[in-house]
């Protein structure tokens, strides 16, 4: 919503809820039996529902009075909502009393309609019923008469019900039994009281399921007239589900009301991502972050640092954070201040559309594109990497004029974050940019994100430090340091030997063997004044942990 009074209406209305708790249980409760009525209702309009379709109206239309008496004279957004839950209380009833508890999956075995709802479905379905009594009656009798003990009544599709004797016994069959087909081991016969029996019974099974059928049309009808009322109860249902889904999300995971104002300036005091943060165990909690921007010194925050450090969750965070507000959602935050926003653009992660003839760098500038050309006042950015699919300098210059159109548009406020460290300096030529960064810390020679931003520059990426943290072989990530070691020193380097930059892999790799070598004489001379007999053997044990633990960390 980009109207602040439409969004003020619905923030009140989700606190009001919000500030009763025993309102918004309550409401739950009722609208947790309630299923998706307008598509039920189309269903049934349609003439394709299912026997659960009418059964799912029913109770959704008797939930509506309930919600309303929940709902009490609540005023604001809940005037409108009460009123259209009201009207349709005759409709409910007579579904209500009509559709059975449990209907069955089909239509085609009838037993939809409650037993009691017509008189005359009631008859009809008696009688079917006792078609079975009737028939086991009628055998004895016949036995009896003829003094056949093995006559048997029975029925098939074909030839509907008939008498079935033994072939011994046929010849005494009586002559009221008209002979209707001769098997091997049997005769069948037919009487005219079993013929009109059975007119009777297949008449009243059909009759029943053809009066089931009038009476479902009927109450199809009488949906169909009333359809606008349960759409608009429909659509009050959906929006107090909203609101009731809203205030129970702030209060059970500490949510605020955001103040969503005309200005330009955001700030977010403890943020939190409100995905992640449910996805964090006890051991590693999520690390709220606040968030300061705004058009005139603060438009363009350039977020560096290490890899998996959080900076694509800090991003998403604030997008996740400006987009509730403008549903009238409250925020996962201590205090929010949010600019009214009328674009959110983001250009995140990496995917190709090869199928469409895309590769994955094409598909990341074909979004840069996106956001460039159609940014207008009151957007906000988020731009978690680009120009990283292509060269390094390539992905620096494009990187770097995007960061400098964005940091130029009109009205716009930027997240942007980036390995390239070179893009730190912006701040020092565009004053509305400024530094952001994610903390790490180097603790017994590994690395511990701690997920905190700090408004300064990073200064490196550790990327292979995360790279041995995903299980990349040893030697694979000692090679990694090598090289990472020749590109960070590579001038120095070529100024101390006076060669060329080609020739410095070699120079690099002697010199680091003199490091070793350096180490391992430093080690030697230590060993050399230990004195193992004087040596209590605690002190040997921590000397001996000492030693390894220094060598493995270098
Ligand atoms: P990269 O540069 O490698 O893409 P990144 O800096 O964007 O990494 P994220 O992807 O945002 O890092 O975060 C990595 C992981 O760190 C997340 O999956 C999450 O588990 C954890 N994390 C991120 N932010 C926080 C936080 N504020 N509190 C706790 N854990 C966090």
């Amino acid at each position: 919503m980009t109207n602040l009074n439409e969004l003020l209406e619905r923030q009140n209305a989700v606190k009001s809820l919000f500030n009763d708790n025993k309102t918004l249980d309550t409401l739950r409760k009722h609208l947790h039996g309630v299923r998706d009525m307008e598509r039920m209702l189309t269903r049934i309009v349609l003439g394709r529902a299912l026997p659960r379709d009418y059964k799912g109206l029913a109770d959704a239309l008797l939930a509506l009075p309930e919600l309303s008496q929940v709902l009490g004279d609540r005023s604001g957004l809940f005037a409108n909502m009460i009123v259209a839950l009201h009207g349709l209380e005759t409709l409910a009833d007579t579904l209500s009393r009509s559709i059975v508890d449990m209907p069955p999956q089909a239509f085609r075995d009838g037993g939809i309609i409650r037993e009691g709802f017509d008189a005359e479905l009631d008859r009809l379905r008696a009688l079917a019923k006792d078609a079975n009594d009737w028939l086991r009656d009628y055998e004895s009798r016949e036995r009896e008469r003829t003094g056949l003990a093995n006559l048997r009544v029975k029925y098939n599709k074909v030839f509907g019900y008939f008498i079935e004797i033994s072939k011994a016994q046929a010849k005494d069959a009586p002559v009221d039994y008209v002979r209707k087909q001769t098997l091997v081991n049997a005769e069948r016969f037919i009487t005219d009281e079993l013929h009109s029996f059975e007119s009777e019974i297949l008449g009243a099974k059909d009759a029943a399921m053809q009066r089931e059928e009038e009476l479902i049309e009927t109450l199809r009808q009488q949906l169909c007239q009333q359809a606008t009322a349960i759409q608009l109860a429909a659509r009050a249902v959906a929006g107090l589900d909203v609101l009731a889904c809203f205030a129970y999300l702030a209060r059970t995971h500490h949510y605020v009301q955001p103040e969503v104002h005309a200005g330009r300036a955001m700030k977010l005091v403890a943020g939190r991502h409100p995905v992640v943060e449910r996805h964090l165990s006890n051991d590693t909690p999520f690390v709220a972050n606040d968030t300061h921007m705004d058009l005139k010194s603060r438009r363009f925050m350039l977020l560096t640092g290490p890899n998996m450090g959080g900076k694509s969750t800090y991003m998403r965070q604030v997008a996740w954070i400006v987009w509730l507000a403008h549903t009238g959602c409250f925020v996962p935050a201590e205090e929010a201040r949010i600019p009214l926003t009328k674009r959110i653009f983001t250009r995140v992660g990496a995917g190709d559309e090869l199928a469409s003839g895309r590769s994955t760098f094409m598909v990341e500038m074909m979004e840069t594109a996106t956001i460039l050309n159609q940014l207008e006042p009151r957007s906000l950015v988020i731009i978690d990497e680009i120009g990283r699919g292509t060269s390094t300098w390539d992905g620096l210059a494009i990187a770097w004029s995007v960061a400098e159109s964005l940091i130029k548009a009109d009205d716009v406020l930027t997240l942007f974050a980036t390995h390239y460290h070179e893009l730190t300096e912006l701040p020092d030529e565009h004053k509305p940019a400024f530094n952001a960064s994610v903390t790490v810390r180097e603790w017994n020679g590994s690395v511990i994100f701690m997920h905190q931003v700090i408004e300064d520059a990073a200064d490196q990426s550790y990327g292979i430090a995360v790279a041995q943290l995903a299980g990349l072989p040893r030697d694979v990530i000692k090679r990694a340091r090598e090289h990472l070691f020749h590109l960070e020193h590579g001038s120095e380097l070529a100024a101390e030997t006076g060669k060329t930059q080609l020739g410095l892999f070699a120079v690099a790799e002697k010199r680091q063997q003199e490091e070793e070598l350096q180490g391992l004489r430093a080690l030697r001379d230590r060993l050399a004044e230990v004195n193992v007999e004087t040596m209590r053997p605690l002190d040997a044990l921590m000397l001996l942990d000492k030693l390894t633990k220094e060598v493995t960390a270098t």
